[in-house]
């Protein structure tokens, strides 16, 4: 038996300091994690449970890659984000132990095909074409966690050099534990799974040519340009 087409390769993530690297299977990502961001998108942050949507794994961009322009949008935009990486299998974790299943920590942006994204909310039709496409998510090297928590620390995105987001981890509605929780009452969270935890508020626009360089304190940096 041999497989009829070739066989896709595996998604991996580099792990800083080491040769070894992060097979990613599942993407799944958070929206409206922050108030300031809740609010820029038309929405009352008023702790409504988290919800969430997912990417396909091949859409990951290592960090210093380029991106293309993508097609059939207009609005093509930037979402800095805490991803964090799952490294131990479980469902319905409770909040006290979601920690114990977090392999390490990244910088990520969730790209985001904004007029489609709008389209399909209006419609209530979902958001795939405008948030699980093609090079949707960058992705910096995992910083594994070690027992660090993340409940503060800096995170921004700057555009061409120009700060455009900038806020902290403690303003996250949802803290990484609960999302945890709450995503694995749904679905068993398995090693290789990633999660983008939500961005703050200051999303906005890219054009062809643009740099995207955005970090998380003590996690990381990531850099990405935008195809001319
Ligand atoms: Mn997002």
């Amino acid at each position: 038996m041999a497989y009829a087409v070739a066989v896709p390769p595996q998604v991996v993530l580099p792990i800083a300091d080491s040769a070894d690297t992060f097979p990613v299977r599942r993407i799944y990502c958070v929206g409206r994690n922050y108030a300031e961001h809740a609010r820029e998108m038309g929405f009352d942050p008023d702790r409504e449970l988290p919800f969430f949507f997912m990417k396909p794994a091949d859409a990951i961009v290592p960090s210093g890659g380029t991106i293309a322009y993508q097609p059939k949008t207009t609005d093509f935009q930037y979402e800095m984000e805490l991803v964090v990486a799952i490294g131990k299998r479980g469902r319905d974790i409770p909040v006290e132990k979601g920690m114990e299943h977090v392999f390490g920590y990244a910088a990520g942006i969730d790209m985001t095909r904004r007029d489609l994204q709008i389209a399909a909310r209006e419609k209530g039709r979902p958001w795939d074409l405008g948030k699980g496409f093609d090079q949707s998510a960058p992705c910096s090297a995992l910083v594994p966690a070690a027992g660090k928590t993340v409940e503060k620390g800096a995170i921004w995105l700057k555009l061409n050099g120009e700060f455009k987001q900038n806020s902290d981890l403690s303003k996250l509605i949802w803290s990484v534990p609960e999302i945890i929780s709450y995503l694995s009452g749904y679905m068993e969270l398995v090693p290789g799974d990633i999660i983008y935890s939500g961005t703050p508020e200051g999303v906005g626009p890219v054009v062809p040519g643009d740099v995207m360089t955005g970090g998380i304190e003590g996690i990381g940096d990531i850099t990405i340009m935008v195809a001319k």
